[in-house]
């Protein structure tokens, strides 16, 4: 809602102000022109459409992903299209390079907003949505409409540990290649110590909040993987006992994503009560360590860098959303308030609002050069 809506605050706010020429330039407005910093790609504002900002935040999210960008504006979605679901991943595209190759300061995600909203009627109400379930929405549609069929390879050769032994995906899309990471549950009997092994592929990583005031990334991430100790009412079938015992659960990462985003579990469900959990969690910039959670054997790239950033402001039911992207061209870090947008210093990333990360195991490279006509 509008009125929660924070206010920028002066001291690190260069707001753009965009060269927007309709007439034919004169020749001193054109040497001024040249002069003046080209519009930055992908540095575009979004309009709220009623209560969109949710649709914004992650809109800015995806348009910094530049391999996803890339992707989408160079047309290479098109030959992946399945026949019965183009409508989303369409107007996606769409809407991608409006951001990022288009001359106006400000894009309308109405078409984008339409084609979700005849699939999931929730998000044409011009009530407030969750930005995490909203990003889930989205990807699981650009999935189906482009994902790929591939016969099942049988086990890997050699002796990759038990624990590890991957699954292989039967479909991929350039969602799954980008985003989609497998988990692996180790599921122990504490009586005749019996392990079983689980794997569950994944999108976005939902960590919860140890601490009510202030915590690290790394606490929330060691809360998730620390081993879990099952019992009462929560015991599980061991088949080797036959029957329900105490059990130790432990989750690792088999696979790593590319981008790895997590979602700061600020939503806390007391019985019936509901809060936000306003713990101010200090997240890394750059070099984000996931050595400690990934198995052995897959362990390529443990180290993250972060490229996005969604945050919340307010309460459970109303509330505001806004982005910080982390450009591909300019390096520099951005503020998208819907249509306004604000280059930020990087001291400003870490702030006590957000709510989703994006982190990157590769830097970007930029997507595609815009072409001066
Ligand atoms: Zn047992």
């Amino acid at each position: 809602m509008t009125s929660q809506r924070p206010l920028p605050a002066d001291d690190f706010s260069i707001y753009y102000v965009l060269a927007e020429c309709t007439d034919p330039p004169d020749a001193p407005a054109l040497a001024e022109l040249r002069a003046s910093p080209p519009r930055r790609q992908g540095v575009t504002g979004l309009r709220n459409l009623g209560n969109t900002c949710y649709m914004n935040a992650i809109l800015q999210c995806l348009c910094s992903v530049s391999p996803l960008v890339e992707y989408f504006v160079s047309g290479k979605y098109i030959t992946a299209l399945q026949r019965d679901c183009r409508e989303v991943a369409t107007a996606f595209a769409y809407v991608m390079t409006d951001m990022w190759l288009g001359d106006s300061e400000c894009v309308s995600p109405e078409v984008f907003r339409s084609a979700l909203g005849s699939l999931y009627p929730a998000f044409m109400k011009k009530t407030q949505q969750d930005a995490q379930e909203f990003l889930i929405y989205v990807l699981n549609e650009l999935h189906e409409a482009l994902k790929k069929y591939h016969r099942k390879r049988s086990h890997e050769k050699g002796s990759v540990l038990r624990c590890c032994r991957k699954v292989i995906a039967s479909e991929s899309s350039i969602i799954t290649q980008l985003f989609e990471g497998q988990l692996n549950y180790s599921i122990m009997c504490l009586k005749c110590e019996n392990c079983t092994y689980k794997n569950e592929v994944f999108t976005v990583l939902s960590l919860p909040i140890p601490s009510e005031y202030e915590c690290s990334l790394q606490d929330c991430l060691q809360c998730f993987f620390q081993q879990d100790t099952l019992t009462w009412n929560n015991q599980i079938h061991c088949s080797f006992c036959e029957t329900k015992q105490e059990t130790a659960v432990r989750a690792s990462i088999s696979k790593a994503p590319k981008i790895i985003i997590f979602h700061l579990k600020r939503f806390d469900i007391l019985g019936t009560m509901k809060r936000k959990l306003r713990t101010d969690i200090h997240y890394p910039l750059t070099n984000l360590d996931l050595t400690p959670y990934i198995c052995p054997v897959f362990r390529k790239h443990p180290k993250y860098n972060l490229c996005a950033v969604v945050n919340h402001f307010g309460d459970l039911d109303g509330g505001h959303y806004t982005a910080f992207c982390k450009n591909s061209v300019t390096q520099a870090w951005y503020s998208f308030d819907d249509t306004r947008v604000s280059e930020i210093p990087d001291t400003s990333v870490q702030t006590a609002t957000a709510y989703l990360l994006f982190y990157s195991c590769q830097p970007f490279s930029i997507p595609i050069k815009k072409c001066k006509s």
